[in-house]
């Protein structure tokens, strides 16, 4: 029976679990970083695999058939990583990456750094900060006061000077975006373009109150991959190669 590595830590990695286990023999991966993570039906392993070389050797020893890659569309390292080996061990390998959202009227940026560099220009001084723990950084010396949301705790070491630390975790509902966004008196709001439903409610309540979104855009994906961007579709791709 064909034995299935599924990259996770998403919905979307969720949802595929659910597809396909246990009629096909799938193992999970979460990276570990959050206490407490929903985790998907069947076998789930925790933790990094230790670079290339450790995923290349979890790979041949677990006697892993096929990849598919379902992390989060910024989890470059892991995606870049997992290409890298899949082509030399000449493994299936699919990238499940959900749908982008359209920027619309947003200001699309590169990175967080040049989201940080876009608040400073457009003289932006009480931002919501959505783009997650490993976002901070580039703020560190903003003059700017963030709202920070993050699912843990971003370190003390990159926080800027005035900022106050919301932790949660999606799905997120209009309402209560609407009502951070009018409590804080949010003149901007940046966001990763993560895509998908999750998360998107701040969008639309950021565009009801006219209020300018910085578009952090996706790393790009390694070349020559096959992408899908429907959960149904990785699972036919993983039946096609059962
Ligand atoms: P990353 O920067 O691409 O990966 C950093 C390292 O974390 C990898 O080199 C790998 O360690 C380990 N890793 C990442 N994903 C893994 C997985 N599914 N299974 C085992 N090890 C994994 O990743 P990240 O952006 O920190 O994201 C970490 C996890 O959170 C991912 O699973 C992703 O799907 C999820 N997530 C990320 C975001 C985001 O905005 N980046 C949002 C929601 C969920 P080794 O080199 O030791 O193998």
């Amino acid at each position: 029976m064909t034995r299935v590595l599924v990259l996770g830590g998403t919905a979307e990695a969720r949802a595929l679990a659910e597809a396909l286990h246990p009629r096909i023999d799938i193992i999970s991966s979460l990276a570990g970083r959050v206490p407490g993570p929903a985790l998907p039906v069947g076998p789930v392993r925790i933790g990094g695999f230790g670079g290339v070389d450790g995923l290349r050797q979890w790979l041949t020893a677990e006697n892993i058939d096929a990849v598919v890659d379902a992390t989060h569309p910024f989890a470059a390292t892991m995606t870049a990583h997992a290409a890298k080996v899949c082509a030399e061990l000449r493994l299936p390998h699919l990238v499940l990456a959900r749908p982008p959202w359209d920027p619309g009227e947003a200001t699309v940026v590169a990175s967080d750094t040049e989201a940080a560099e876009t608040v400073k220009q457009q003289g932006y001084s009480r931002v919501f900060l959505t783009t997650g723990r490993s976002g901070v950084k580039a703020f560190a010396d903003s003059d700017a006061w963030l709202l920070i949301r993050a699912v843990t705790a971003p370190d003390a070491a990159v926080l800027p000077r005035r900022h106050q630390i919301l932790l949660s975790r999606g799905p997120y509902r209009y309402d209560d975006e609407l009502a951070i966004l009018r409590e804080h008196r949010i003149d901007a709001l940046v966001t990763k373009n993560s895509g998908g439903d999750m998360t998107r409610a701040k969008l639309n309540a950021a565009g009801a109150l006219h209020i300018p979104i910085l578009m952090v855009a996706r790393p790009p994906l390694p070349s020559g991959i096959t992408t899908v961007g429907a959960v149904q579709e990785a699972a036919d791709w993983v039946v096609a190669h059962g």
